[in-house]
């Protein structure tokens, strides 16, 4: 007996000598087992867990840094673990040999020597307890050891304890079975998530809560005879009660965290959102929703923007998420969808921005066919000629498709796509000028962000979605100048507007804000998105089914939320407002034209100008001419009589504008008929159409591009003849010239006006073979 215990003494000794060589050697030949995959966590931007996803071995794994849990957590597991756990090198001589004595003497094995590094290394590759196995995880503590930080051993510990179930580390128990983040426990409850991994499954709080917290009181009594917290404190801890509760996991934030997850690939992300905003979106959103789902409208988006750091501070997929009923899940602010009238603002910046156009200058509102689309206001009436400002303030549609006719779709178009419209970039080719109506799609993401160049100086920037992240210089695009989207806000926050809702009007609720709504066709989406320096809010509502609704408006359903959201995140922000740059001035212009007045222009109004880019055009629209006394004749150079006349102002309208006055018996200041004895007089009949025909009925071959000629014969006396189609402007021409139209079926009434305000029709009737 007494030989073979030498004998194996020296072998631990010589073991003992060659140790160092061995660890080296085996380290390069037995290299540490794979990290286990972690949970992913996603945070808000105070550092609230917002959600957290099961791994792929479907485990409850968190990972957890020391600075995530409480002093007394850390100091209860190495107390109560591996009292030596900073002074040993991953194992502990002594306990080592006192249980190889114990073991040898009592034949008994005892674990009480495993270290907090050989118990890491045992969670990493789970083995059978036998001799080798024990050694082969004292060889993976050292090796731990060689490899990282007492710290980051300590963290894998807290990371990979099992807690019963699927549940493992510090931080998955503390919310599973306390509803808090790990740094926010009791004594109490720190010293239970020291014990339960001792017997993960005979302590679950939520199945064992009594052995539980027997087990716990052990400890605590245990540290009071050790003395290891304060005593007064371990005392109240022995009183605390236990529940037996089993938490979900968080699952705030729902849409966000999806996105998330899905472009995002680290274990912990930190993300932008700022969760007292989000709160008060998605309480609005709801509540807003739960009031008019009785008629039909049962979902809605919202995205607010911080306009300082093009951060997402809430992000609102839809009323409610876990509505199954109302498609919830389906993610509203990433959907494609008609924008309505949304995109307005950008093509009036766009018209500010070239100089062409300032906000007083005018744009005809009477009817024009745009190659066979033909579109009408919303309330159906036309105005004759309104400003650019009112008609983006009344957001009419006629203007606005004269105007991005004038200022061209593919330069527009080329606009939005380097503005990141993804939708209208892959389909741009298809696009026509209902486009500016909403006869595109876009998702209430690309729009929002958008229309966060009006509140940064016309400057676009990628959206951040992490914490801390800041504008993104080296991807900004300027899109329109600052003075242009000054303009446009200054518009876009005028109150005299159709779409202010009833309620607000003289209302102290009301914030200051740039807004624009917008409806789609067949009253599916309703929009608004607004702005002021500090953030930019975009609202959806409308349903997933995509069904319309009558009560889906812009105005009516979407501004109240709109002023909502931002009365609650952005309360009392009313006096800051964008700063004038000292190139956007102002100037007198001629109150009927919008352009730099002549000494014929009797009435004026202040307009703003760009420095240097603005146009310099004169007033056009006074002619000055001479007629008789009571001005019932008109006279010209040939015919003026000696004496007999006067000079008269008179305007001069565009024929488009005349011609509807006259169709809508609108009053208005017409020249008086040429002296009849004038030599010089027009003896011509007015213009004559040559081709089509007059009843001419036209066979047209079904899916051909047949098209019908428009002619009228040539006068040297006129310079332009303009063209409609069923009493709408198709286009103009040189007389004489070719143009074609292209038919639908049916009557249609083609009518040639000259510019001295003559006219001829004829009608034709299109049949399809
Ligand atoms: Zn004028
Ligand atoms: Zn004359």
């Amino acid at each position: 007996m007494k030989v073979k215990r030498i004998d194996k003494k020296t072998k631990i000794l010589a073991l003992l000598f060659f140790i160092p060589i061995i660890i080296v050697l085996l380290d390069f030949l037995f290299p540490l087992p794979q990290m286990k995959s972690f949970s992913k966590e996603i945070y808000a931007k105070d550092g609230t867990l917002l959600t957290a996803y099961l791994t792929e071995d479907d485990k409850w794994r968190m990972f957890t840094k020391l600075n995530e849990i409480t002093p007394e957590l850390k100091k209860a597991i190495i107390e109560k673990e591996d009292g030596w756990f900073y002074w040993h090198p991953g194992i502990n001589p002594v306990s080592i040999l006192r249980a190889l004595y114990s073991n040898i003497t009592k034949g008994e094995t005892v674990s009480g020597a495993s270290t907090i590094t050989m118990q890491v290394a045992r969670l990493l590759e789970r083995k059978d307890r036998t001799y080798i196995n024990k050694f082969a995880e004292m060889f993976r503590a050292i090796q731990l050891e060689l490899h990282y930080t007492k710290e980051e051993i300590l963290e894998m510990y807290l990371s990979l304890l099992p807690y019963g179930g699927n549940i493992e580390g510090v931080k998955a128990a503390s919310y599973i079975y306390f509803n808090r983040p790990p740094d926010k426990l009791s004594l109490a409850q720190s010293i239970m998530l020291a014990v339960i991994p001792n017997n993960p499954n005979g302590l679950r709080i939520d199945t064992k809560v009594e052995r539980a917290k027997t087990h716990r009181n052990f400890w605590i009594k245990n540290f009071i005879n050790n003395e290891v917290f304060d005593q007064y404190d371990l005392k109240a801890a022995l009183d605390e009660p236990v529940k037996p509760n089993r938490f979900r996991i968080p699952t705030s934030a729902s849409h966000f965290c999806y996105f998330i997850n899905q472009s995002h690939g680290e274990k912990r992300i930190n993300t932008s959102l700022d969760l007292s905003i989000q709160t008060k979106a998605e309480d609005l959103l709801w509540n807003y929703v739960q009031r008019v789902y009785a008629r039909g409208v049962t979902n809605g988006a919202v995205l607010i923007i911080d306009n300082k750091t093009l951060s997402v501070a809430a992000y609102c997929g839809s009323a409610d998420f876990y509505n199954k009923e109302a498609f919830g899940q389906v993610n509203g602010i990433r959907g494609v969808r008609s924008p309505g009238s949304t995109l307005k603002p950008f093509l009036y910046a766009e018209a500010f921005n070239s100089g062409k156009y300032t906000p007083k200058m005018m744009l005809l509102d009477v009817p024009k066919d745009f190659s066979g689309y033909q579109p009408e206001n919303f309330d159906y009436k036309f105005n004759g000629e309104v400003t650019n400002a009112f008609a983006l303030g009344n957001s009419l549609n006629i203007p606005a498709a004269r105007l991005l006719q004038d200022m061209g779709l593919s330069d527009f178009i080329s606009i939005l796509e380097r503005g990141g419209f993804t939708e209208i970039s892959s389909a741009k080719d298809k696009l026509g000028i209902s486009l500016i109506l909403g006869g595109c799609g876009v998702t209430l993401e690309e729009l929002t962000r958008f229309y966060t160049a009006f509140a940064n100086k016309g400057k676009l920037y990628p959206l951040n979605y992490l914490k801390d992240e800041k504008k993104n210089h080296k991807n900004e695009i300027q899109v329109f100048s600052e003075a242009a989207v000054y303009m446009v806000s200054e518009i876009l926050s005028n109150l005299k507007r159709p779409d202010l809702p009833k309620d607000y009007i003289n209302s102290t609720k009301l914030p200051k804000i740039a807004w624009k709504t917008g409806t789609s066709y067949g009253k599916r989406d309703a929009w608004a998105i607004g702005f002021n320096p500090n953030y930019t809010v975009g609202v959806w509502i409308g349903n997933f089914d995509g069904k319309g609704s009558p009560y889906l408006s812009g105005a009516e359903i979407s501004v109240p939320l709109l002023f909502d959201l931002f009365n609650s995140v952005d309360y009392n922000h009313k006096d800051k407002w964008f700063t004038r740059l000292d190139n956007l001035l102002e100037r007198k212009v001629c109150a009927e034209t919008g352009l730099l007045p002549t000494k014929f222009c009797t009435s004026l109004t202040n307009d703003f100008y760009i420095n240097k880019v603005s146009h310099n055009s004169y007033c056009n629209l006074h002619e000055e001419i001479f007629v008789n006394k009571d001005s019932s004749l008109e006279f010209c150079p040939n015919c003026l009589p000696s004496g007999k006349f006067v000079k008269a102002i008179y305007p001069h309208y565009q024929p488009e504008l005349e011609m509807w006055f006259k169709e809508n018996k609108v009053e208005y200041k017409k020249h008086p008929p040429h002296n009849p004895s004038c030599e010089m007089r027009f003896t011509d009949k007015g213009p004559v159409i040559i081709s089509p025909s007059e009843n001419y009925e036209y066979l047209v071959e079904r899916n051909t591009q047949e098209e019908i000629l428009l002619k009228a014969a040539p006068n040297a006396a006129i310079r332009t003849h303009y063209w409609y189609i069923n009493s709408k402007f198709y286009m103009k021409s040189s007389p004489g010239d070719n143009i074609f139209f292209k038919p639908g079926e049916g009557k249609f009434l083609i009518t040639c006006l000259d510019d001295k305000g003559r006219d001829e029709s004829v009608t034709i009737n299109v049949k399809y073979y």
